[in-house]
């Protein structure tokens, strides 16, 4: 039986999906619902825990302390190499959740800051917290209250109008910038004038730290002209940015590659640190 009632475009991020009523979004947060559609991943938890915030990864934001870390399901990309793909890549019928509102979330972060008060905020991350933006939003708010930090540690693929209302609220970010290539970003459903527009927005935000990762995948993003395109350009935006050159491991559609020698990481970090002056290493 065909889905019938009025269509909905979701305007979060790039894809603009299309939604007859009922159907979920391709990120499978998100769905038609009465002709509007909804968050429908909000505040549905599949993953929650204390993380250093090295671990984000932030080098210079509160080194030492600790973030309550939560994500949901779902992703608007589709990384063939994406190491959370089991909670990235599923849907609200393949995994188990627990619900927390956001006074529950500030709530359970208060209780660990209480305990141990290296815990200093809540960090969204593990899926991809912006298809589920109004959760990260709205506990960010309460949070702010409550004098803990707000972390977004995410594929920065939304549209600017999310950016903007979140920015002012995010006390650090972790953004991914993939690669300085748009056939990369085909690869992994993503848009990189997007994933740029997010950066700069969040790099022209005051009230943020900004960090950003480079997981650099071998035979896709390794060449050192890329590096020192992206490097460059980031350098353009702030010679403040922290950049992270990681090391892949082979993951879910890759797992037969060959991890990411580590010479090639030091190399790229290299390359980098041409053009900026906070350029650290991963998985190394
Ligand atoms: S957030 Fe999800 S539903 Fe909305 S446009 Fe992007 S992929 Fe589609
Ligand atoms: S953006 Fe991140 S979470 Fe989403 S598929 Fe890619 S690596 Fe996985």
């Amino acid at each position: 039986m065909s889905a019938v009632g009025p269509k909905a475009t979701c305007a979060t991020c790039p894809h603009a999906c299309s939604l007859a009523e009922g159907q979920l979004g391709l990120c499978r947060a998100r769905r038609n619902v009465g002709g509007v559609v909804t968050c429908e991943n909000y505040g549905r938890l599949t993953s929650v825990a204390v993380d250093p915030v090295e671990k984000k990864p932030l080098a210079e934001f509160h080194p030492g302390c600790t973030l309550l870390s939560v994500g949901s399901y779902g992703c608007n990309l589709c990384c063939p190499f994406c190491q959370n793909y089991e909670i990235s890549q599923v849907g609200p019928d393949d995994i188990g959740w627990r619900e927390a509102s956001p006074a529950k979330l500030v709530e359970l972060a208060l209780r660990c800051r209480a305990e141990d008060p290296r815990m200093i905020g809540i960090a969204h991350t593990y899926n991809e917290p912006l298809v589920g933006w109004e959760y990260v939003r709205d506990c960010s708010l309460l949070a702010r209250e409550k004098d803990l930090v707000n972390v977004l540690v995410s594929n920065g693929c939304a549209s600017p109008a999310v950016i903007d209302e979140l920015a002012p609220l995010i006390d650090a970010a972790n953004i991914d910038l993939k690669s300085f290539s748009p056939a990369f970003y085909q690869t992994c459903g993503g848009d990189l004038e997007t994933v740029r527009s997010t950066i700069a927005r969040l790099a022209g935000e005051p009230s943020c730290h900004l960090e950003v990762t480079t997981l650099i995948v071998p035979g896709m993003n390794d060449g050192d002209d890329e590096m020192r395109a992206l490097s460059g350009w980031l350098a353009g935006l702030s010679l403040d940015v922290v950049l992270h050159v990681t090391r892949f491991f082979p993951r879910w559609k890759m797992s037969d590659a060959r991890p990411t020698p580590v010479e090639t990481v030091h190399r790229l970090a290299d390359v980098a640190r041409e053009e900026l002056s906070h350029v650290y290493v991963g998985n190394c």
